[in-house]
C-alpha cells in the first residue's frame, strides 16, 4: 500500500482519532458478534504501546441523523473493554463542549468511544463543520474503517482532509490483499463468484473476467446466464433485463467462465422442501434452483484446487437453509485445503465461512462487503484516496 500508514506518525502523547468498523451487530444489549472489533484491536493496542490516546469513532446501524437509544455505542464499549483489558470512556455524545470537557479531563488512560457517528445528519453528508469539530477533538487521524471507506463521509473523508492523517493497520491489510490479488495474482487466479444478483456484482464479474484465468459462477446469479444459454430455468430467480449482458459476457470470456453442470431444485425455498440434482439444462417446469449440484461441487473443486490464487464472493447457495447449503460448503471446504492465497469477501459469503468454521483456513476475509466489491470493480474509495501517500 502506498498510503501512509500510522507507523509514519509521530503518536506520542497525541491525541487520535481513529475511525474504526465497530458497526456490529448487536441483541438485548449485548454484541453477539465481535469481529469488527477484534480486528480494530491491533491499531488500537498499537497506538496504546505507542504513548498516544486513542479517540475512537465509528457509526453503527442507520439510525436517522439524531440519537436513537437502540444504536447507542454502550455494548460496543463493554465488548471493547473486555477484549482490550483497558479502560473505555464512553461519550454520549461525538462532537460539541461536553466532549472537549470530557478530552480535557481525561487522564489519558486506555481509550476514548465516543458516539454514533450517524446521530449526526453531517456525518453522511460529509458536512464541513461536522468535520471541523471532530477535527478540533485531536491532533491526528487514522483511518481503519475498511468498511466505511467507499462512503465519503464526515468521518472517513472530512476530517482526513483537516488533520494528518495516516492509514491504519487493518485498513493496510485488506488494501494490501486485495491489491495482491488485483495486480499481482499468482497463477493460475481462480475468481468464484455467486450470491443473489447478476445485476448487483456485473461491475465485479467484468473486472475479474479482465484479471482471473477462471471464473466460477454459482448462486442464484447462474440462472440468468442458463437462460442466456436458452436453457429451462422453471422458477429460479433469473434478472431477465441482464440476459444480453450474461450472453455477450459468456461469449467474450469464453472458456474461462465456468458454469454448474447440475443443480438442487425444490418447488419451494424452504427447509424441509423436497428437493431434488438435475443437470443444468434440466430444471423442471415449477422448481427452482437453490444450490449448485455435487458435480459442479467437484468441477469447482478441481478448479479450485489448481489455484495459486482465489477471490470469493457470493455464497454458491440459499446457504442459510440447510439443505440448499452444501455447494457452499463443499466450495468453501475446497477453498480451504487448496493452499492458494484466498481472499473471501462480502457479507453472506463471510458469514457463510465463519458458520463453517473456517475462517481460519482463508488467507484474508475482509470485513468490508460494499467496499471489497468496490474495490473490485476498480474504483477508488473515497476514504483510502483521501489518506496522503507515504513519503519518499
Ligand atoms: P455477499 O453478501 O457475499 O456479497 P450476496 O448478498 O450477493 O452475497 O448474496 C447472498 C444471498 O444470495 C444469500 O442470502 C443466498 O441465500 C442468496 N442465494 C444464493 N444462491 C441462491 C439461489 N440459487 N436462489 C436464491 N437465492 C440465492
Ligand atoms: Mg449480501
Amino acid at each position: 500500500m502506498n498510503k501512509r500508514s500510522v507507523r509514519d506518525l509521530d503518536v506520542r502523547g497525541k491525541r487520535v482519532l481513529v475511525r474504526v468498523d465497530f458497526n456490529v451487530p448487536i441483541k438485548d444489549g449485548r454484541v453477539t458478534d465481535d469481529t469488527r472489533i477484534r480486528r480494530a484491536l491491533p491499531t488500537i493496542r498499537y497506538l496504546l504501546s505507542e504513548g498516544a490516546r486513542p479517540i475512537l469513532i465509528s457509526h453503527l446501524g442507520r439510525p436517522k441523523g439524531e440519537p436513537d437509544p437502540k444504536y447507542r455505542m454502550d455494548p460496543v464499549a463493554r465488548r471493547l473493554g473486555e477484549l482490550l483489558d483497558r479502560q473505555v470512556l464512553k461519550l454520549d455524545e461525538a462532537v460539541g463542549p461536553e466532549v472537549e470537557r470530557a478530552l480535557a479531563e481525561w487522564d489519558g488512560q486506555g481509550v476514548v468511544l465516543l458516539e454514533n457517528s450517524r446521530f449526526y445528519p453531517g456525518e453522511t453528508k460529509n458536512d464541513p463543520e461536522f468535520a471541523r469539530q471532530l477535527a478540533a477533538l485531536a491532533d491526528l487521524y487514522v483511518n481503519d474503517a475498511f468498511g466505511a471507506a467507499h462512503r465519503a463521509h464526515a468521518t472517513t473523508v472530512g476530517v482526513a482532509e483537516l488533520l494528518p492523517s495516516a492509514a491504519g493497520f487493518l485498513l493496510e491489510e485488506e488494501l494490501d490483499y486485495l491489491d495482491a490479488v488485483l495486480e499481482s495474482p499468482e497463477r493460475p487466479f481462480v475468481a468464484i463468484l455467486g450470491g443473489a444478483k447478476v445485476s448487483d456484482k456485473l461491475g465485479v464479474i467484468k473486472s475479474l473476467l479482465e484479471r482471473a484465468d477462471t471464473l466460477l459462477v454459482g448462486g442464484a446469479m447462474c440462472f440468468t446466464f442458463f437462460k442466456a444459454r436458452g436453457y429451462e430455468v422453471g422458477s429460479s430467480l433469473v434478472e431477465d433485463d441482464y440476459v444480453e449482458q450474461a450472453k455477450e459476457l459468456m461469449e467474450s470470456a469464453g472458456e474461462r467462465l465456468v458454469l454448474p453442470v447440475d443443480v438442487v431444485v425444490a418447488r419451494e425455498m424452504e427447509e424441509g422442501a423436497e428437493s431434488r440434482t438435475v443437470p443444468a439444462d434440466g430444471i423442471p417446469e415449477g422448481w427452482m434452483g437453490l444450490d449448485i449440484g455435487p458435480k459442479t461441487v467437484e468441477l469447482f473443486g478441481r478448479h479450485i484446487s489448481s489455484a495459486r490464487t482465489i477471490f470469493w464472493n457470493g455464497p454458491m447457495g440459499v446457504f442459510e437453509i440447510e439443505a440448499f447449503a452444501k455447494g457452499t460448503e463443499g466450495v468453501a471446504k475446497a477453498v480451504a485445503e487448496s493452499g492458494a492465497t484466498s481472499v473471501v469477501g462480502g457479507g453472506d459469503s463471510v458469514a457463510a465461512v465463519r458458520k463453517l468454521g473456517l475462517e481460519d483456513e482463508m488467507s484474508h476475509i475482509s470485513t468490508g462487503g460494499g467496499a471489497s466489491l468496490e474495490y473490485v470493480e476498480g474504483r477508488e474509495l473515497p476514504g483510502v484516496a483521501v489518506l496522503p501517500e507515504k513519503e519518499g
